[in-house]
């Protein structure tokens, strides 16, 4: 029998897929239609016969997952071939709720709508993306797989913010946190390159990518994470602030007039490495910082410290670190990151070694010297692998992995 999950995101106008191999971590295809509603949509297929590349209209997230379909039949592999186990959904949100993976039924369904106040611009999607494959796969059970569940093992003095306790009772007001799909395969990829059971092993993660996120995983458990209500609290990132005094939203609104949704768009849409610099994308940033240009230089060194903040700060709240982990776009690719953000840290046993920093290209890497105390580590995420799994394993066992 197979082990293939196809593993499906709906984002509000796009939806990627893969075929992986649950046992393996091997996807088979994997796709993006990107543009739904817009008019012409693109679609991306990578399949064993190279790469295809569509534009057609596509109106909906059903004819989104149909044209994926016929993309299978037409350039390969095919799905009777695959013998698909099941359907794996990345779900935003999950709330206090679910604390792991679950099978997808009416009644979950039902409150994954009740949390979309939480992710209004998520959830909606990732629900319409499970309607359209219930419809389209009726014969295979389907798992919703969510962003924040890895962090419902935050104690509440960790995710408890201190405003009036009723804002959390009433409104769940607290830190969720996300990327957690992505904390939850780092971190144990990380125990098993250092050799030792993931219950005994502490380890700092950096997930850098458009989105950042860090999180102090204690003995497998993710016990503080830097994302908070939503995604926009912590690390600095593409588009988005991260930490501001939260007094900042009243100041604008009273000194310039600055509507709620104006002071969201902004910290949301136009500030981090963009608001900083007028750029996003973190290799165009680096060829501007290494170009001379001021506002460049600037947002590399406000991301990197606020990177280091977190680090001292995960440090104090694990008190032993076995290693630290850089991953996704930035973490994975930035040896500059990597070396300013952990610099100067030796009395903490953090040293990296510049040639193997320099030299961490593809796959994981150990970037730390010999001599260095914590281990730091390049692992490459790979969520649709951490999906496929949990979604084989509440398939098996009837609850996540
Ligand atoms: P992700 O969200 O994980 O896909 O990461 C996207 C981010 O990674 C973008 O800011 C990219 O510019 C950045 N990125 C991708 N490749 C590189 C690279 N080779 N060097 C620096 N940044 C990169």
């Amino acid at each position: 029998m197979s082990d293939h999950v196809l593993v499906i995101n709906a984002g509000s106008s796009s939806l990627k897929y893969s075929v992986v191999d649950a046992r393996t971590g091997e996807a088979a295809a994997a796709g993006l239609v990107e543009r739904i509603g817009e008019g012409e949509g693109r679609h991306v297929h990578r399949g064993p016969a190279g790469e295809t590349e569509t534009t057609r209209s596509i109106l909906t997230h059903e004819d989104a997952l149909r044209a994926a379909i016929d993309t299978f039949d037409k350039h390969g592999p095919s799905l009777a071939d695959l013998d698909l186990r099941a359907v794996g959904h990345r779900v935003v949100h999950g709330g206090s709720r679910f604390s792991a993976s679950a099978p997808i039924d009416d009644a979950l369904l039902a409150e994954v709508t009740g949390l979309v106040p939480l992710a209004p611009l998520h959830n909606p999607a990732n629900l319409e993306g499970i309607r359209v494959a219930r419809r389209l796969f009726p014969d295979l059970p389907q798992v919703a797989v969510f962003d924040t569940a890895f962090h419902q093992t935050l104690p509440p003095h960790a995710y408890t913010y201190a405003v009036p306790l009723t804002w959390l009772e009433d409104h769940g007001v607290r830190r969720y946190g996300f990327h957690g799909t992505s904390h939850a395969f780092v971190s144990h990829e990380t125990a098993r390159l250092l050799g030792r059971d993931p219950a005994e092993t502490n380890v700092i993660v950096l997930h850098l990518g458009n989105g950042c996120s860090a999180s102090a995983v204690l003995g497998g458990r993710s016990v503080e994470t830097s994302m908070g209500l939503t995604p926009l609290e912590g690390l600095v990132m593409g588009t988005r602030s991260g930490d501001v005094d939260p007094a900042i939203p009243a100041y604008l609104a009273r000194e310039l007039g600055m509507s709620v949704d104006e002071i969201d768009r902004a910290l949301n849409s136009a500030s981090g490495l963009k608001g900083l610099a007028g750029e996003n994308d973190f290799r165009e940033l680096s060829r501007l910082r290494a170009r001379g240009d001021e506002h460049a230089s600037l947002a590399f060194d406000v991301y990197c410290h606020r990177i280091r903040k977190y680090v001292g700060a995960y440090y104090a709240v694990l008190g032993t670190v076995h290693a630290v982990v850089f991953t996704a776009g930035v973490g994975e690719h930035s040896a500059e990151v990597r070396a300013a953000s952990l610099a100067g840290l030796e009395r903490l046993g953090i040293a990296i070694d510049s040639n193997r920093n320099n030299a961490a290209f593809s796959g994981a890497h150990r970037i730390s010297t010999d001599a260095g105390e914590v281990a730091v580590f390049v692992v490459p995420t790979n969520e649709e692998w951490q999906i496929a799994r949990e979604t084989l394993g509440v398939v098996r066992h009837g609850s996540g992995a």
